[in-house]
């Protein structure tokens, strides 16, 4: 057999694979298709116009060398794009690299990539330069260090944001993963690290992405067929910063996608900083392999704001809106709303919004009843003891009876009730259910709400005593 494209390209391959990372040599050579070789010029179509630019950017002092060994010096690549969504086959663009003619070329001088200056080629429309492609950071620059306030709610989360702004890809926080509740600063510190980042790095690829719309763009991508497109896009970000992480979950492609991207960044040390409303051990549908991808950097916890910090965080609004507002309010304010600054902010917002449209002054009255708004709608969380006290009850044993140790069918099933209704009313985590119900751990916690789900699909009398406990905490 005579050499053709196919073992031309395999030798290198081979050549290629012995000398970079397993997941590199995956990512960026296993998709290249050898598609002819006409004298000493072997044509490859790569799958996008970034991967030709990784491609070159990366690997072309390696791709010289290896196809040099095959063709001698006169060896000439040339790339075909095929986008997978382009129509027929159109060859878009081709260009020569390794493209020195001269004789006897020292090895040393192979390693300078020499791109061609054949004028023909430099069509900017098909040959956009990473450089050239300006990725928008999506960053809100009103949400940064300066206005994020610190109290000992937020103290490890914000300073491993700092570290990680002053040193992207560069500490063990990687990646960062700030988890917390509702309204606690997780968007906002998320992009007070990129902004941070731009500022010290501008020439960083910063990009800011709501997992939801992450997911979205992603399913949107498999439609279109561009899904090598949106990866290698992704593969080129020096600092990702996704929001809201558990909106991955039960989406396994989305997480398979992102698994890979997020392995490439990791492995090029780039920096991914992750947010989410629970603690990894408490994510519920995330694969096992991304939820330890989770746990490789620091995962910091955004707390509820102590007192000190709320009133901080209320003058520090009212400063900056301009508004005055006697002490006894902002007080009285910070006293009633206690686990979520967004609807701290809410209530004064009400209030300054009261005082100057009704031309009113702002009482103590006015800011009972905006605040009473505020806590009513979102203050109805029942607590972990009054579950385990109704469910003992509802099945006359006591709760001590329900926390013990005993395997007794009947009492286990009541504790694993507790567990679920727990889960299903409460904020708290897997974890904090499970030590106050009988000094448990989350997995347990996890495999009692598991159990109830499928008792209540197969059991009648056991669905029914859901059914009236439910009404019970409604
Ligand atoms: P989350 O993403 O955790 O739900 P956000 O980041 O949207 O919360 O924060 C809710 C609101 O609270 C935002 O307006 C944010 O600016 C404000 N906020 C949160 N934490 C702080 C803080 N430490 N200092 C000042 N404002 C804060
Ligand atoms: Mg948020």
């Amino acid at each position: 057999m005579g050499v053709t494209a196919n073992s031309v390209w395999n030798n290198c391959l081979a050549f290629i694979k012995d000398n970079i990372q397993p997941q590199a040599f995956k990512t960026w050579f296993e998709p290249i298709k050898p598609i002819k070789l006409s004298d000493s010029a072997l044509s490859i179509q790569v799958p996008s116009k970034f991967f030709y630019e990784w491609l070159e950017e990366h690997y072309v002092k390696l791709l010289k060398v290896a196809l040099t060994k095959e063709l001698g010096d006169n060896a000439k690549l040339v790339y075909i794009i095929k986008m997978e969504n382009t129509y027929g086959n159109q060859e878009p663009f081709t260009e020569k690299i390794p493209s020195s003619n001269r004789a006897n070329v020292a090895p040393q001088e192979l390693d300078v990539p020499v791109k061609s200056k054949n004028p023909e080629l430099k069509n900017p429309f098909v040959i956009p330069g990473i450089r050239n492609i300006k990725i928008e950071s999506q960053l809100n620059p009103n949400y940064n260090f300066d206005n994020f306030l610190e109290g000992d709610s937020n103290r490890l989360a914000r300073s491993a944001g700092m570290a990680v702004a002053n040193k992207p890809g560069g500490t063990s926080f990687n990646p960062l993963l700030i988890f917390g509740g509702v309204g606690l600063g997780k968007t906002h510190l998320a992009h007070a690290i990129g902004v941070e980042i731009k500022d010290k790095y501008p020439e960083r690829t910063v990009l800011y992405i709501a997992a939801e719309k992450f997911t979205q763009q992603y399913i949107e991508s498999v439609k279109k067929n561009t899904r090598n497109d949106f990866i290698h896009f992704y593969q080129l970000i020096d600092v990702l910063i996704i929001d809201d992480v558990q909106f991955l979950s039960g989406k396994s492609g989305t997480q398979d996608v992102f698994f890979h991207i997020f392995n490439h960044l990791h492995q090029n040390g780039k920096q991914v900083i992750l947010t989410s409303d629970k603690a990894p051990v408490d994510m519920q549908d995330i694969e096992q392999r991304l939820l330890s991808r989770f746990k490789w950097g620091l995962s910091a916890e955004l707390q509820n704001p102590d007192y000190e910090t709320r009133i901080s965080i209320l003058k520090n609004k009212l400063y900056r809106d301009g508004v005055e507002m006697p002490d006894d309010i902002v007080d009285y304010v910070a006293k009633h709303i206690k686990t979520n600054i967004r609807e701290l902010e809410g209530a004064i917002i009400s209030l300054i919004a009261q005082s100057s449209f009704n031309k009113r002054e702002v009482t103590l009255e006015l800011a009972q009843q905006v605040v009473e708004k505020f806590v009513k709608n979102t203050k109805r969380e029942v607590s972990i003891d009054y579950i385990q006290k109704v469910v003992s009850d509802y099945f006359e044993m006591d709760v001590a009876t329900l926390q013990s140790k005993t395997r007794k069918r009947h009492i286990v099933q009541a504790r694993q009730l507790a567990m679920f209704f727990a889960k299903k009313f409460t904020k708290a985590s897997l974890a904090s259910i499970g030590s106050q119900i009988g000094k448990r751990d989350h997995a347990t916690v996890l495999h009692a709400c598991k159990t109830v789900d499928n008792l209540a699909e197969t059991d009648k009398q056991f669905r029914k005593y859901i059914d009236d406990l439910t009404k019970k905490f409604s």
